[in-house]
């Protein structure tokens, strides 16, 4: 499984032989390498010039051309992008390392496993390998810089002689991934050369520059939903194993131009201290690297957190990787800008004032700043960083190994010493994802052959577990159990210091999973696990019809599929009895007599593996799922949370339209849909959008009040209004419902809970929360709670509570008083149709899977 195929296919030998003449030749023409083509003969310009970019299909290119030219690279096609570009590694190196790749890649991986080395013979084997870094550049592909500089990178790695870069070559396996985001740069280039010398030069882009998820395409390193996040984690963690990751990203320009680690506290108690100093290190050295050549406006320690894991190189801190982030100042896309010293600002974490400081002792003064500025900044980096690993290369090997074999040994002596995830699930499948995205991770899992007890607790033969010996124990870890984000103040009474991004992220409290911590050494008889699936369910006779159980996020699934073959679907409004055993309200159907239902029915259990339970006569509250014409509303601000919307709803096999700013104005509304979903956005934003005058006039503006207007005539028709967390002040007091948003007003000082997870409780009796458990699990992230105003006009139902106190499961949460016993998420009736309200993130980045379900819910409201 593990096996890569040849970097270029059929051209092994032949190399190989290439290769013996060359090392001849060497000894006679030391310069052989000058007919590798420069990038500016081959681009037609000196790459960094302003306004200028070039394009994905030109890089490629250059990447395929350079390759046919010298043995000192080799670029393979990892597979394509979202949108279906090719998405490239470059392995850069001298010609003898890359002629004996298959010897280091599995070296590297071998150190990474923590296990298999005598003293003697790892001595041996870091004095024989490569350090192997992997640099990625441009995720978002707005920060245009890394990429830019990529095909230089590469070009000077292969040609120059210097003593720095031979000694890079020489000790230093390369992996360049010159764009995580080639469809964003295809974006971002076309709209920048549309808009050239217009007012609207290097103005936002009024979509994603990743077709689903945009700027978060680097916040989905677990979850891994995206091809590119794929891609990358394969290098990382299945084919490669890197010691050192860089990744090349691009900051604000009020300040420094260019940070470097050290990161800020708080720091993960999961990450390796030993791991925490390499990555400081690395970050100084590159400093040092910077300043000696007369950089200026080089920080460190400041801003970036040390405690979130989800993005790539973070997630590196977690399988014992020296992740490297890198932020240049940005400019305006290729077009220059002018900053006056009066124009910097300082006052964030790790710096003060602006004023040399230990942490920055030589601040940019202003003036011109330019792409060219920006790719000298990321050129130099980069090569600060392969020339530490170079110097240091027996270290960082030598190191990688000590930290997977701690992690393997602490895994047996100390507590925790397992996870267990029992059979007995609220919905087994989602143990099972859960399982499959530890293991694309590089998490180990195991199954029990047969009965084991562990802290008293009897488990049945085909338990799942995750043993803490294991060199990814830190990862493992910290995605199965609950985050304590330390109470740190700004200043004495004042705000907490926010997290950079999120401060919990829990995997099972997200996904609905049951997972047990074994806190004592025991024993089992376990088998490691190739790759976790759910088994292939049995076809039940049916009685009546097939009964899906609505406990499963899945079982959505099954009802689109059906739907979309024609089948018809029923839901069951009271809880009943099939196979023995009861299942709550909200349980959908097929029944056995309907056109398709049986071929529908195999498919949902060869495909999905979705369990049906026969169901032998017929249910009370039975009634039949409508197609609903569902409207998902895509403003012109590339909303994030938009895309994540669409991205789940196409995962599950919802049909939408999506729904623009000229629609909504326009009315009418009740005639092309019956639900309208607006996604987790400003309200602000909806009603006005982005100023006139910023953008082309087309993408400027909101829906503005006649569109207000027209969607609470769409529910007053009986359409149903589907409003998540921050869109909910769109509704709540323009519409006029009877209930306010709890937390609308509250100061960080007294309320914050910045990205965490909360205890809800859910009533599974109403069609919003079926399928949901009495005690359910919410996202939270700067979200809206509400408290009903009583009134004899406007129904409200309730749909879930936060608890009266014990909110916190994950993160960070301080004045729980101010929500506690306060609303989640409720309907209200406005004429024939339904306000829904979701307060919180039933998406959050597609990792909420035990949420989803409110959703989805939602949409097949007025099917009731
Ligand atoms: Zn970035």
């Amino acid at each position: 499984v593990l096996q890569q195929p040849p970097l270029k296919g059929g051209g092994e030998v032949k190399r190989k032989l290439f290769i013996s003449a060359v090392v001849v030749l060497l000894a006679v023409t030391p310069v052989w390498a000058q007919d590798v083509t420069d990038p500016a003969s081959f681009f037609g310009f000196k790459l960094g010039s302003d306004f200028k970019l070039a394009d994905w299909p030109q890089i490629v290119d250059y990447f395929h051309l350079i390759d046919s030219q010298s043995d000192r690279i080799q670029v393979k096609e990892l597979g394509k992008s979202t949108r279906g570009n090719p998405f490239l590694l470059a392995v850069i190196s001298s010609e003898q390392n890359l002629a004996n790749l298959e010897e280091y890649r599995s070296l590297s991986r071998k150190l990474a496993s923590g296990r298999g080395f005598t003293e003697e013979a790892l001595n041996e084997a870091v004095a024989r390998g490569k350090a192997v870094v992997l640099i990625t550049c441009s995720i978002h592909a707005t920060e245009v810089g890394g990429t830019q500089s990529s095909p230089l990178l590469a070009y000077r790695l292969i040609t120059d002689d210097s003593p720095r870069t031979r000694r890079i070559r020489e000790n230093v396996i390369l992996l360049l991934v010159p764009s995580f985001n080639p469809d964003g740069l295809r974006m971002v280039k076309e709209w920048y050369d549309k808009y050239l010398n217009t007012p609207f030069e290097a103005s936002r882009m009024p979509w994603l520059y990743h077709y689903y998820v945009g700027h978060d395409n680097n916040r989905d390193a677990f979850m891994l939903t995206q091809k590119e996040s794929k891609l990358v984690n394969r290098v990382l963690y299945h084919d490669w194993f890197p010691q050192l990751y860089q990744d090349m990203h691009q900051m604000g320009n009020r300040a420094a131009r260019i940070f470097v680690p050290p990161f800020y506290d708080p720091l993960n108690p999961n990450i390796d201290p030993l791991l925490v100093r390499e990555i400081s290190l690395t970050g100084l050295y590159m400093a040092e690297e910077l300043q000696a050549r007369d950089l200026k406006g080089v920080i460190t320690g400041a801003m970036f957190t040390h405690w979130w894991q989800g993005g790539f190189l973070r997630t590196g801190w977690f399988h014992n990787v020296i992740g490297i982030l890198s932020e240049v100042a940005s400019a305006n896309l290729a077009s220059p800008i002018f900053q006056r010293k009066s124009d910097l600002r300082a006052g964030f974490k790790g710096l003060q004032a602006y004023r040399p400081a230990v942490n920055y002792p030589d601040p940019w003064e202003g003036g011109w700043w330019r792409l060219s500025d920006i790719l000298r900044y990321d050129l130099e980096a980069g090569q600060a960083l392969l020339d530490f690993a170079a110097r240091h290369k027996e270290d960082i090997l030598r190191n990688m190994y000590r930290m997977a074999s701690r992690a393997v040994k602490r895994g047996k002596e100390t507590p925790p010493f397992a996870y267990v995830v029992p059979p007995q699930q609220w919905d087994p499948l989602e143990a099972y994802h859960m399982l499959e995205i530890l293991q694309e991770g590089g998490v180990q899992v195991h199954y029990a052959k047969s009965g084991f007890v562990a802290d008293n607790i009897p488990y049945p033969p085909g338990t799942h577990v995750v043993l803490m010996s294991q060199p990814y124990r830190a990862y493992a870890k910290d995605l199965l159990e609950p985050q304590r984000y330390p109470d740190m103040r700004q200043y004495q009474g004042g705000p907490p210091l926010p997290p950079y991004d999120a401060a919990g992220w829990t995997l099972p409290f997200q996904m609905g999973v049951r997972v047990v911590e074994v806190t004592n050494p025991f024993k089992a008889e376990l088998v490691r696990l190739d790759k976790a699936e759910a088994p292939r369910p049995h076809m039940p006779k049916p009685g009546f019809g097939y009964l899906i159980d609505t406990r499963l996020t899945d079982s959505f699934r099954a009802v689109n599929l059906a739907l979309g073959a024609g089948v018809p679907v029923y839901r069951i409004r009271a809880k009943v009895r099939a196979g023995g055993k009861e299942f709550p309200p909200g349980c959908f159907v097929l029944r056995r007599g309907d056109r398709g239902s049986r071929a529908a029915a195999r498919r949902i259990v060869a495909e999905l593996r979705v369990p049906l339970v026969a169901l032998k006569e017929k249910p009370a509250g039975l009634y039949r799922l409508k197609k609903v014409r569902l409207g998902l509303y895509q403003p012109w601000l590339a909303s994030m949370h938009e895309g994540w919307s669409r991205w789940v709803l196409e995962h599950y096999g919802f049909p939408y339209t999506l729904l623009h700013n000229a629609e909504v104005k326009a009315g009418s509304l009740r005639d092309r849909y019956d639900v309208i979903y607006i996604p987790d956005i400003r309200a602000e934003g909806i009603l006005r959008g982005r100023p006139e005058g910023t953008v082309p006039p087309q993408y400027a503006g909101g829906i503005g009040p006649e569109g207000l207007e027209n969607l609470r005539a769409f529910v007053e028709q009986g359409g149903v209004l589907v409003v998540m967390d921050a869109a909910s002040d769109l509704v709540l007091k323009p519409m006029g419902l009877p209930l306010v948003n709890l937390t609308e007003k509250l100061k960080p000082a007294e309320f914050f809970c910045p990205g965490s997870i909360l205890a809800a409780d859910f009533d599974p009796g109403h069609p919003l929360a079926y399928g949901m458990p009495p005690r359910g699990m919410v996202y939270f992230s700067r979200s809206t709670v509400y408290k009903v105003i009583p009134s004899f006009k406007t129904k409200v139902e309730v749909a879930a509570k936060y608890p009266h106190k014990n909110l916190l499961k994950s993160g960070y949460l301080l004045g729980e008083k101010k929500i506690a016993s306060g609303v989640a998420a409720a309907t209200v009736g406005i004429g024939k149709g339904k306000v829904v309200l979701i307060g919180f993130d039933a998406i959050n980045r597609a990792q909420a899977h035990s949420t989803f379900k409110v959703l989805f819910n939602a949409i097949y409201f007025p099917a009731q």
